[in-house]
């Protein structure tokens, strides 16, 4: 059995900011292994289905302006950390969801603010349970962008197109 993986995106704001060389040392510093890494402009697609469980809330659209970079750049960084009890360690290390409740020690208590439009821009997420990892994990990545994996993969044959370098 491996050790526990948790996805965690560095949020449009945090960009931004410069903030990814932070968020990335705490981690470190908590001996977080980085299992993958990429920088992308998350898709219209990628952010509703990534915060599918949020359809219903009032601030829905808001934030999925916020996550695919309509108020900051696009690209956001998006890493699979590991380890054991990974989850719940990242989010004792970024703090709560809201940044005025999250402690100010934690990133999101540090860097974090409320807009006016009533979003938190809370400069990263990280996965809340195993069971979230699990679906966020393979929801942004592919199994062949991850150096190690407990999940299962199959082969398969496809006729998708892909770009090579010329
Ligand atoms: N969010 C917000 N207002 C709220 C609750 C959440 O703007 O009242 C945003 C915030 O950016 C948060 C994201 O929606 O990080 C996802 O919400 P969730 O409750 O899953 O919090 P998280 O898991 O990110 O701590
Ligand atoms: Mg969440």
């Amino acid at each position: 059995m491996g050790k526990e993986q948790s996805l965690v995106v560095v949020k449009p704001d945090a960009m931004q900011k410069g903030l990814m060389g932070t968020i990335m040392d705490k981690f470190a510093e908590a001996g977080l292994e980085i299992v993958a890494a990429k920088v992308i402009e998350v898709t219209q697609e990628l952010a509703q289905e990534h915060y599918q469980h949020l359809k219903e809330e009032k601030f829905f659209d808001e934030l999925i302006k916020y996550i695919t970079g309509s108020y900051h750049t696009k690209n956001v960084l998006a890493l699979v950390y590991q380890k054991d009890n990974a989850c719940n360690k990242i989010r004792d290390i970024i703090g709560a969801t809201n940044p005025e409740e999250a402690k100010p020690t934690s990133l999101r208590g540090k860097y974090g603010r409320i807009t006016t439009k009533g979003v938190f821009e809370n400069v990263v997420h990280a996965s809340e349970s195993v069971e979230e990892a699990e679906r966020e994990i393979k929801l942004w990545f592919r199994p062949n962008e991850l150096t190690e994996t407990n999940f299962p993969t199959q082969v398969e044959k496809t006729e998708r197109q892909e770009v090579f370098w010329k």
